[in-house]
């Protein structure tokens, strides 16, 4: 409780991320999430963005995204995310708002500066969460953060209990983003920066993107290949489906981690978000950590060897078989009808 005698688990401060100048999806994705939360706890939502300038544009969209006040943090030097400044006005505008909950995107760069705000101010973070909600436990009011965990065979539940305020990311794409409402009202509140050179000991020089061989949300068509493809010695024969059929390729972790995938191209919750008309997963398991990313894919197809893989239970068809003499044959009847 705080001095007025209310929960300090009620307010709810969203760090909301720009992308070239551009609130991330995320942040709106955050701040639908975090105004059913709040309100229902007596609690505000607020918004902290930080950018070089013309924040204030942005900062009218978070409002009508639900929160009631947005903090602008403007400097010519926070063009590119810069992790010791970055850091520094995150902790000092928490200690004198005191919110309950702070919550962020689990992009790269929230991967990067959540863990470095919350040891500096020494709360707990969980992150990668899908999804938050408050229950009473042990007689208190609890944000449950919930991770895929046990090797994504488990949904589990986080608490922090005692230290606040609570800290999480969430991954982008797993919570709804709802509709902004133009009518709402909300106060933008501007705050300097108030950093020196010595926040800035490593420094963001540019960033740079990466070229993309045909981009995974537009597709129609995705080819997604797994661990699976260990005895094929790699996914060339993924690459001959994805050609034959028109699609692009993807990947699990375990098929990036082995260099066959571009880490870019990597589905599901540390990855990448699609809803492809068609999906087909060949030579995976079917990891929660994995599915999550094509869960809203219109047909999902599987190919594994092993027919009690868990891929099949949320696959629209199946086929058991070794990729080897699978991925071949279709591929032939593919490239004969073109
Ligand atoms: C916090 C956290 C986040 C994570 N995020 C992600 C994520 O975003 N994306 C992700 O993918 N994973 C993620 N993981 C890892 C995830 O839990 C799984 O370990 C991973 O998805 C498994 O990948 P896989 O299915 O390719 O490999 P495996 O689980 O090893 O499955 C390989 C499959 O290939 C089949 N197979 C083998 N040989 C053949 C053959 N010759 N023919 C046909 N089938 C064959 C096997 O039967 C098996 O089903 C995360 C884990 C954690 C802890």
């Amino acid at each position: 409780m705080d001095a007025s005698g209310r929960d300090q688990m009620s307010d709810i401060l969203v760090w909301a991320e720009l992308r070239d100048g551009r609130p991330s999806g995320v942040a709106f994705e955050l701040l639908n999430k975090a105004t059913d939360l709040a309100p229902a706890q007596g609690g505000t939502v607020s918004a902290v963005v930080i950018g070089p300038g013309d924040c204030r544009a942005c900062a009218a969209e978070f409002i009508a995204h639900g929160a009631g006040r947005v903090f602008v943090v403007e400097d010519p030097r926070l063009a590119l995310y810069q992790a010791e400044a970055f850091t520094k006005i995150l902790c000092r505008l928490i200690a004198e708002t005191r919110p309950g909950v702070v919550l962020m995107g689990a992009t790269s760069i929230g991967a990067d500066l959540a863990p470095a705000v919350a040891a500096r101010i020494g709360t707990g973070l969980t992150a990668h969460c899908t999804d938050l909600h408050m229950e009473d436990i042990d007689g208190r009011r609890q944000l449950v953060m919930v991770v895929p965990g046990w090797r994504g065979n488990l949904m589990v539940k986080i608490v922090c209990p005692e230290k606040r305020p609570v800290m999480a990311t969430v991954r982008p794409g797993v919570l709804e983003k709802g509709n902004p409402d133009p009518s709402r009202t909300g106060e933008i509140v501007s705050i300097p920066a108030d950093i020196g050179e010595e926040n800035f000991r490593a420094r963001t020089l540019e960033s740079v993107r990466e070229p993309e061989e045909g981009g995974l949300e537009q597709a129609a068509i995705i080819v997604s290949g797994g661990f699976g493809f260990y005895e094929a010695g790699g996914v060339s024969l993924l690459e001959r489906l994805a050609r034959a059929i028109g699609g692009v390729t993807a990947g699990s972790r375990p098929a990036c981690d082995a260099g066959w995938i571009p880490e870019t191209r990597m589905i599901g919750q540390s990855g990448r978000t699609v809803s492809p008309g068609l999906f087909i997963s060949i030579g995976t398991s079917g990891a929660p950590h994995y599915t999550t990313g094509f869960a809203k894919a219109a047909l999902i197809v599987a190919i594994d060897k092993n027919p009690k893989a868990p891929i099949f239970d949320i696959a629209d068809f199946g086929i058991a078989g070794d990729l080897r003499d699978i991925v071949p044959a279709l591929a032939e009847v593919l490239e004969s009808e073109r």
